[in-house]
């Protein structure tokens, strides 16, 4: 699956007083950045503002950005130039922005090109994105806003765990614009989750760019997730993203004894040619990685796992590619984002080095050898029961991640189990049990 570069906009404000105030949240990128949005989101709630996804109402703006790619650096970028044509319309109206590409192209240069820009807020000092707010609309009332999802279903939170990236993987620009990694206490991560799912969640995603590396003083990754596991109201847990570097015994012991622990890992390989992970610096081998599977699959028997994978990454011969093809069957993934390589840096020996037609053609070879392998894995689930978290009567999402669909019988917010009898695309279709 090619993951788009899109916006999401925030809108679950609902019910609006009239005479209240809008914000509108454009938010590109990662989980990350959507759990950094529902913070910012919390910020305008204490003021009063609601959300809306009409920017016509709006009466402040916050495009959230993302850099990980120049696709999505560009978008973010045009939609900040749309934005002239709304601040001439409301000139007392204030434009937010904020994130990964903020960091990178710097307050001065965000400013000389876009002067109705209020404020510039980088990832790095995204939780100070309250003093932005004072200096725009003067201090919250004491209190807190109660915790609001924007961009999953009710039942599913975010809890970030730890910020920035201390791995220096040769093609990526996250580490330059969120800095080291930095872990919030089990403390602070247990309150969050906590109060997530006294606001109704069920489900909590605790999110880190290497979430399994997660240390804070004695507590571990695994000391935490057993932590996080005995809230209560919770349902299920998932992390995302973890990194094959960081698995250890602990952690095997953790997803063997703790059911609620999802059954389903985001494990991004990258590319199946060890040539091209060791230019990557990935610090392991196709060997190495498909080693974990097996050994992920021993500790939880189902596993579903899903992957990304870079295609054109400078020096990837057709040998290099074919090696990833053959991964995509090898790894058995349920799912695979596959981005084209885009480079971060004016490093020459780092610029793509194959033509822009032979990146398209390897990108739709990958794309059709992931579609076809995970119908694959979705029919190997035919006749096998789920458990799904339901978000409506009829749809729900598996403890592995699929999506599920059944005629009848649900509850929003309740588990139950489902016998899976069709699939379809990336659905599954089932019956209560
Ligand atoms: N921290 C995660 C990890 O290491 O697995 C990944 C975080 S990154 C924001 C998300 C995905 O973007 C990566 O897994 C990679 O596939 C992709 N990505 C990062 N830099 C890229 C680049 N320069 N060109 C293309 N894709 C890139
Ligand atoms: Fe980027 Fe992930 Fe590598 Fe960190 S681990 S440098 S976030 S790809």
């Amino acid at each position: 699956m090619q993951k788009p570069e899109t916006s999401k906009s925030a809108d679950l404000g609902g019910g609006a007083a009239p005479s209240s105030k809008r914000v509108c949240i454009l938010t590109f990128g990662c989980q990350m950045n959507e759990a950094d949005s529902e913070g910012i989101a919390a910020a305008f709630r204490r003021r009063g503002y609601t959300l809306t996804d009409e920017l016509k109402k709006a009466d402040a703006v916050v495009v959230n950005t993302c850099t990980v790619r120049q696709k999505a650096e560009d978008k973010a970028i045009s939609q900040i130039g749309r934005l002239r044509v709304w601040k001439e319309k409301k000139p007392e109206g204030k434009v937010f922005v904020v994130g990964c590409a903020a960091q990178k192209l710097g307050e001065k240069y965000l400013k000389g090109r876009f002067d109705f820009v209020n404020e510039v807020v980088g990832a790095r000092a995204i939780e100070r994105f309250e003093d932005s707010l004072i200096r725009q609309l003067g201090p919250a009332p004491e209190g807190e806003a109660q915790h609001q999802n924007l961009y999953r279903s009710p039942q599913t939170a975010y809890t970030t765990i730890m910020r920035g990236c201390s791995l220096k993987c040769s093609y990526c620009i996250v580490p330059a614009v969120r800095g080291p990694a930095v872990c919030l206490s089990p403390k602070a991560v247990l309150e969050d989750a906590a109060a997530k799912l006294k606001a109704g969640a069920k489900e909590i995603v605790l999110l880190g760019q290497t979430v399994n590396s997660y240390k804070y003083g004695k507590t571990t990754f695994s000391e935490l997730l057993r932590k996080a596991l005995r809230l209560p109201g919770l349902e299920r847990l998932r992390f995302m993203s973890p990194h094959p570097l960081y698995y250890d015994a602990a952690f095997m012991k953790v997803l063997e004894e703790e059911p609620k622990l999802a059954r389903h890992m985001h494990l991004p390989v990258q590319s199946g040619s060890d040539r091209i992970l060791k230019a990557m610096r990935r610090g392991y081998t196709r060997g190495q990685y498909l080693d974990l599977l097996a050994r992920l699959r021993k500790a939880a028997p189902g596993l579903a796992v899903s992957t990304d994978f870079i295609v054109g990454y400078p020096g990837e011969t057709r040998k290099d590619f074919q090696d990833t093809l053959k991964l995509v069957r090898e790894g058995g993934f349920s799912l695979a984002y596959c981005f084209k390589y885009s480079p971060r840096t004016d490093r020459p020996e780092m610029a793509a080095d194959i033509s822009e037609k032979e990146m398209e053609a390897r990108l739709e070879e990958l794309l059709s050898a992931v579609k076809e392998n995970s119908r694959l894995v979705l029919n190997g689930r035919i006749g096998k029961i789920v458990e799904v978290l339901f978000e409506t009567e009829n749809y729900g999402r598996s403890s592995e991640n699929f999506a599920v669909r059944v005629k009848a019988g649900g509850a929003p917010g309740s588990l139950s189990k489902v016998l899976v009898e069709s699939a379809e695309k990336n659905t599954l279709n089932g019956n209560t049990q």
